[in-house]
């Protein structure tokens, strides 16, 4: 059995991420990565469609853990010791330069993922990092001192044991089995089915909305795009992460109510119709759009009003007026389903945050054991977050990790 200082179970980002900070740190540990794939890093390639998206260029601690429906307690304090800002300069100390997008995304300025990927692989080979491929962890027992561990085809023995194996759930079994509570999986960050004839005929149509879900507390704000299927755009999405676990229950079949306006109620509505139709009654309502609404969008909210197409103000009576005023503020649309967001499927689920010490990512049961990255029930919205998480709570491991180790 070859024994070895940290094993690191999982060859993804966050497990490349502790390997090398670990190295990095002090070079005479010996550190092993199991990998159970053919290749490691698989979910960086496919990244942010090819291209990555390293980090979000958000500052501030306290903002950035908003970004985070599951973590945004825990992750305060490690946002505190290594964030965005550090995650840049780790890679550009490295040679690879990042860009800043427009809404914040953070990129490899070379466009593609393969940069952060040999990156990582011309990091570990000089750091003396051995990587194992095609080795399924599929068991580890706490040993006196430190941990043996098995795969289908070899034994290992460590002194500190990293599990950085993403939402796979196989290994949660062997977690369980040593005392440590998980979190049923489900899925984050969809969109929604709807096939609502108000939104049939305008796909492409996108703003600025209100939205919540009939008797749930679940209420969010900003932009909202209709698609060939419904509705997605940030809003959208941000339903469907801090909704996760409402709407599974749900079995995704919920009403969506939508505000298209700025009114908070349908009561501040209704009179500012009223005047509307009194100053503008030789106008065809059909034709003129309010509250800078997309022309395609008011035509179909007017005609679910019962309004004609060539109907003019003066003519819109009070049963019309009131239904207006409901399919602007508070249009509801059945949702029935989901429907993945650009193929990113993220997972709400995995290790309770309770078990983990977030001083320095170990397991607050296991000794000598430590756990980062997606394995634990930590998510975020799309924009760089999620690998955000993943490299800080490699960081912060490994600093424990040789700080222990000296
Ligand atoms: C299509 C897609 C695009 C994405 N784009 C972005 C993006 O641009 N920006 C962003 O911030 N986030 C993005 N994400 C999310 C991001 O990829 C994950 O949050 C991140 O990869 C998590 O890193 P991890 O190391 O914890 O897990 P993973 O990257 O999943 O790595 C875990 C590794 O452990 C291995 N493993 C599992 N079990 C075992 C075992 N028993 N034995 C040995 N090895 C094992 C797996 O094979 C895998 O290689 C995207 C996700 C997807 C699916």
């Amino acid at each position: 059995m070859k024994s070895y200082d940290v094993v690191i179970v999982g060859g993804g980002a966050a497990g490349f991420f502790t390997a090398i900070n670990v190295a990095t740190l002090n070079p005479k540990l010996s550190v092993l990565i199991l990998e159970r794939a053919k290749n490691v890093l698989q979910k960086v390639r496919i990244s942010g469609g090819g291209r990555c998206n390293v980090t979000h260029a958000e500052f501030i601690p306290n903002e950035l853990v908003k970004n985070y429906p599951r973590g945004e307690k825990e992750l305060r304090g490690p946002f505190h010791s290594f964030m965005t800002g550090d995650t840049m300069e780790w890679f550009e100390q490295r040679g690879v330069a990042l860009k800043i997008e427009d809404d914040g995304r953070i990129f490899p300025v070379s466009n593609s993922s393969e940069t952060i990927i040999n990156c990582f692989l011309e990091e570990a080979e000089k750091l003396g990092i051995e990587i194992k491929k095609q080795q399924l962890v599929v068991d580890f027992k706490p040993l006196d001192l430190g941990w043996e561990i098995h795969t289908k085809s070899d034994k290992f023995s460590a002194q500190k044991l990293v599990i950085a194996t993403g939402s796979q759930t196989k290994i949660w079994k062997q977690l369980s089995d040593l005392g440590i509570k998980t979190i049923a999986p489900v899925p984050s960050l969809f969109t929604f089915n709807s096939r609502d004839n108000r939104i049939a005929s305008i796909p492409g149509v996108a703003v600025q909305v209100g939205v919540s879900v009939n008797q749930t507390k679940l209420k969010t704000e900003g932009p909202l795009l209709i698609t060939h299927w419904g509705f997605s755009g940030p809003a959208i999405l941000k339903l469907s992460a801090w909704g996760a676990r409402v709407l599974h229950e749900l079995n995704y079949k919920f009403d969506l109510v939508v505000n298209w306006t700025k009114f908070d109620s349908f009561e501040a509505c209704r009179p500012f119709l009223q005047d509307i139709k009194e100053e503008n009654s030789k106008q065809i309502v059909a034709k003129n759009p309010l509250y800078e609404l997309p022309k395609r969008l008011w035509l179909q909210l007017v005609l679910a009003s019962g309004i004609f197409e060539n109907q003019r103000w003066a003519d819109v009576n009070k049963k019309q007026l009131t239904a207006l005023a409901n399919q602007l503020v508070r249009s509801t649309f059945h949702i029935d389903g989901k429907s993945t967001f650009k193929d990113e499927f993220v997972t709400a689920g995995g290790v309770d945050l309770k078990e983990i010490n977030f001083k320095n990512y170990q397991s607050n049961k296991l000794k000598d054991c430590y756990l980062v990255g997606e394995v634990l029930n930590i998510d975020a919205i799309t924009g760089g977050f999620n690998f955000q998480n993943a490299w800080t709570g490699g960081y912060i491991a490994a600093q424990s990790i040789t700080n222990d180790s000296v």
